[in-house]
């Protein structure tokens, strides 16, 4: 059960509501976002229990939910959430526009990110992305350039004027990660490293939730409900494929879970082709089907010099074959429906 109070609602009135639900036998945990007081319960409570709690003063309505997920299913609303990311909203995930974030798997120098940046923008990119601190399989591979790194994906945020999205992989470097850069990413890896999920929901900054690789649609989404639990609505889904069998494919790239999320949830969802497939020939196939089935977007890997990248080249794709996909993407976007954002970032012969 979802009890939401009215914006008016005192304090008296919130923990009046708290001690019906008890007395109805449910345990109710409290929230506020945009201002609104909520109390969330894990269990739907009986016809008896709903009407009691929905006559006390200060609710404005009760939301009996089937299901684990409260805060981020279709019961709780029933709009697609539009998640606006940048100091001006430049990109808006979850709206009628398609999204695409494209930048290199790690930050490694300022000319490697000005050249990314370079290509990812020329061809249409409305986001850039770029690791700094990077959560490797391997403690001998490269972990990327912390802090250093978060400043040189800052400065393409000046160049460009694009918002910028980058991994944070601690509860402690959520502050400065949020400072540098406009959205948070929670990588596969930590989609269930719950203290990152509360602190990254308590930033104020969007999320990008990638889906644990071997983690259902329930409990992608329930991670989903720690961020937003902890008052941030701004949360997008990341599909970004699964463990399977099949060596040929980095991972499996799961489009059905794309469909059945958007189902399931008014958050936006997006797909990372590259992580998925980790194959540059797959990325433009997999984009192309991505858009068909609902995606709001993509994120792409994208190296001036892929070969001799410091992380993923394997999969990166490189300036001009990433041009080559926008364009055939721009088509099978429109063809259902969606918009193609226009070309937004600065000039860079001004910058
Ligand atoms: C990434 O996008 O840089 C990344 C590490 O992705 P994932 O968490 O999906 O492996
Ligand atoms: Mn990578």
């Amino acid at each position: 059960m979802i009890v939401t109070m009215r914006p008016r609602a005192t304090r008296e009135q919130l923990e009046s509501v708290s001690g019906i639900l008890r007395e109805q036998g449910l345990n109710a945990v409290s929230c506020a976002m945009d201002d609104i007081a909520m109390l969330i319960s894990e269990e739907s409570g009986t016809p008896e229990a709903v009407a009691a709690v929905e006559r006390a003063p200060g609710v404005d309505r009760v939301v009996v939910v089937p299901g684990t997920q409260r805060l981020t299913s279709r019961e709780f609303s029933a709009e697609n959430t539009r998640v606006k990311v940048g100091p001006a909203g430049e990109a808006v995930f979850g709206g009628p526009e398609f999204v695409v974030i494209a930048g290199p798997c790690a930050v490694e120098s300022p000319e490697q990110m000005t050249a990314a940046a370079d290509a990812v923008v020329e061809s249409g990119a409305v986001m850039v992305r770029g690791g700094a601190f990077k959560p490797r399989t391997s403690p001998y591979s490269f972990q990327g350039m912390g802090l250093a790194g978060l400043a040189l994906l800052a400065e393409q945020r000046r160049r460009t004027g694009l918002p910028v999205v980058t991994e944070v992989v601690t509860p402690g470097d959520v502050e400065c990660v949020a400072e540098e850069s406009d959205m948070l990413q929670i990588g596969t890896r930590n989609m269930q490293n719950f203290e990152l999920l509360r602190a990254a929901g308590a930033s104020g900054r969007p999320v990008l939730l990638k889906r644990g690789m071997a983690a259902t649609i329930e409990e992608w989404l329930l991670a989903a409900e720690y961020v937003m639990q902890a008052g941030n609505g701004d949360v997008v889904l990341c599909e970004r494929g699964i463990r399977s069998y099949d060596r040929s494919t980095r991972f499996t790239l799961d489009l059905s879970a794309v469909a059945e999320a958007k189902r399931l949830t008014h958050l936006p969802v997006v797909v990372d082709p590259s992580h998925s497939t980790g194959r540059p020939h797959l990325v433009r196939p997999m984009s192309l089907a991505a858009a068909s089935c609902g995606a709001d977007g993509l994120l792409i890997d994208v190296h001036a010099d892929a070969r001799n990248a410091l992380c993923d080249g394997s999969q990166a794709l490189t300036g001009e074959q990433f041009g080559t996909l926008m364009a055939q993407l721009r088509p099978v976007v429109e063809a259902v429906g969606r918009t193609w954002p226009e070309a937004r970032s600065r000039s860079l012969a001004q910058v």
